[in-house]
């Protein structure tokens, strides 16, 4: 069992130029979906003005019903990497699919393995083997440990570029979207040698719980966010009902503030 104190700053993973398990705290924000190159540029600036340090967006998205917006493919990553060169904020986007990790390398800041993809071993090796870091979420059935041990197959593969991202499990009622384990995310920091960052927005749905879950996960000692974030929620193509409006991002990183004494903000 490693202590996590013990060697902090072997665990420091960069986006782009953002460190990840460093001290500050670290915020990803973005809308689910990459819809326009309008849409994507218009995100990138409201939450880089706002203050998150990498931009989030989908371009492959893994949805439930086959007849669900899908994404906009390989276009929409030539979106996201102009929005995000033009505003100066690095990228993570997800990887559906082994065929794209080689062509997705070459142009992503991170790759974000998807809660459905956790334990498609190809993906995460093949992933591994580009060295580039990668966001790996959890499965909403996995345990801690099971979590873990996907991300060893990232390691094994070539790379220690990872971040796991807690985004919600699956336990009874549907009051909130997922049930969000912040024990389990503090458990998987402290065992594991990498930055654990959370995902409210997918584990809670509720816009109006965000900011809390957010504060809570900042005194809990994780090392970051990801929220997603939308110019006009109303019209999203992908999770409308979640995402925050700019404004109530601009609160959830005035909330935030408030307790960062002894932990500042990126
Ligand atoms: C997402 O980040 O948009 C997403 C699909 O997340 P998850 O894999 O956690 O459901
Ligand atoms: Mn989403």
């Amino acid at each position: 069992r490693t202590g996590r104190r013990m060697d902090r700053s072997r665990h420091v993973v960069h986006i782009g130029d953002v460190p990840f398990g460093a001290e500050p705290f670290v915020v990803i924000a973005g809308p689910c979906a990459v819809e326009s190159a309008e849409m994507i540029s218009h995100a990138a600036e409201c939450v880089g003005k706002l203050g998150a340090n990498v931009l989030r967006g989908g371009a492959f998205k893994p949805r439930t019903s086959p007849y669900s917006f899908q994404g906009l493919g390989m276009p929409g990553i030539e979106l996201l990497q102009k929005a995000s060169r033009t505003h100066g904020l690095p990228f993570v986007t997800e990887v559906l699919s082994e065929s794209d990790v080689e062509q997705m390398a070459e142009c992503v800041d991170a790759f974000q393995i998807g809660a459905r993809n956790m334990q498609n071993f190809a993906l995460l090796e093949a992933v591994g083997r580009t060295g580039r870091p990668v966001v790996l979420k959890r499965n909403f059935g996995a345990t801690p440990t099971e979590w873990l041990l996907a991300a060893e197959h990232v390691a094994r593969a070539g790379s220690d570029q990872i971040i796991l991202c807690e985004r919600g499990i699956r336990s009874f009622g549907d009051e909130t979207r997922f049930t969000l384990d912040l024990a389990g995310a503090m458990w998987a920091q402290d065992e594991s040698r990498l930055p654990v960052i959370v995902d409210p927005s997918h584990a809670i749905g509720l816009p109006r719980l965000l900011k809390r879950a957010a504060a809570a996960t900042l005194a809990a000692g994780l090392d970051g966010l990801m929220v997603e974030v939308h110019p006009e929620p109303s019209e999203a193509r992908c999770d409308a009902d979640q995402a925050l409006t700019p404004e109530l991002f601009d609160e959830l990183m005035a909330h935030l503030k408030r307790f960062t004494v002894e932990r500042p903000l990126l």
